[in-house]
């Protein structure tokens, strides 16, 4: 339990300045305590993986590095932040290409972060979109969370469920945008 609030306190400290990009600027620790938290409420209480999902924005959003990680957390929570974290050198959309093709090789705790970071995230999308995203945009960024996702299935039923219902609700919330925007 202690090393969980240590993660958080961590991340929280490293986040401090982070904001997400909806219209409130919401704290950036918003995003990573609701992605352990889905977690743990699908009753995953392996330490590695909340550890690593409360740290798993730390290393591609922040300036902490691996080896900082490894001896605050130990090599298996790093190794699975390394393996949700983005290479930066590379630009955004091979980034974003490199995502989907390496979802279905990853280990089960990092899978099982990259469901509930895609469930934080696709609910934002509907809910609490980024300033100045077309209808367009949003409706991309489903299409792509649902091809990382594909590469995860088979790691945990209630959890990709979930991910579903949050994805069929959040189409359904920019239907109904698409149609105000036609009606305009
Ligand atoms: P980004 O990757 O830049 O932004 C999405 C990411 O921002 C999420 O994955 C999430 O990551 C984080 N985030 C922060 N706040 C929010 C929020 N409120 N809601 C949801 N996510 C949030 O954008 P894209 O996914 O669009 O990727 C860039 C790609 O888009 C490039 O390939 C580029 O070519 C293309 N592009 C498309 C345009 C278009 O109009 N279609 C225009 C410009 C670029 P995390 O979990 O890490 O925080
Ligand atoms: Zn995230």
């Amino acid at each position: 339990m202690n090393f969980l609030l240590t993660a958080a306190l961590f991340a929280a400290d490293r986040h401090s300045e982070g904001r997400r990009k909806d219209e409130a600027s919401s704290p950036y620790i918003n995003h990573v305590l609701a992605v352990a938290e889905v977690l743990a409420r699908y009753e995953i209480d392996d330490f590695v993986t909340l550890q690593a999902a409360l740290l798993h924005d730390t290393i591609e959003d922040t300036k902490t590095s691996a080896d900082e990680l490894e001896s605050a957390f130990g090599a298996e929570v790093c190794a699975v932040v390394l393996e949700v974290s983005d290479d930066k050198s590379l630009d955004k959309a091979e980034r974003k290409r490199l995502q989907i093709v390496k979802s279905p090789q990853l280990s089960n705790p990092a899978k099982l972060i990259k469901l509930a970071d895609m469930i934080s995230n696709v609910s934002d999308i509907a809910t609490n979109p980024p300033v100045n995203w077309s209808l367009s945009r949003r409706v991309e960024y489903l299409e792509w969370s649902e091809q990382v996702v594909r590469g995860c299935r088979g790691t945990h039923e209630g959890l990709e469920e979930y991910y579903d219902t949050i994805l069929g609700e959040a189409r359904g919330i920019l239907e109904q945008g698409d149609q105000k925007e036609e009606q305009n």
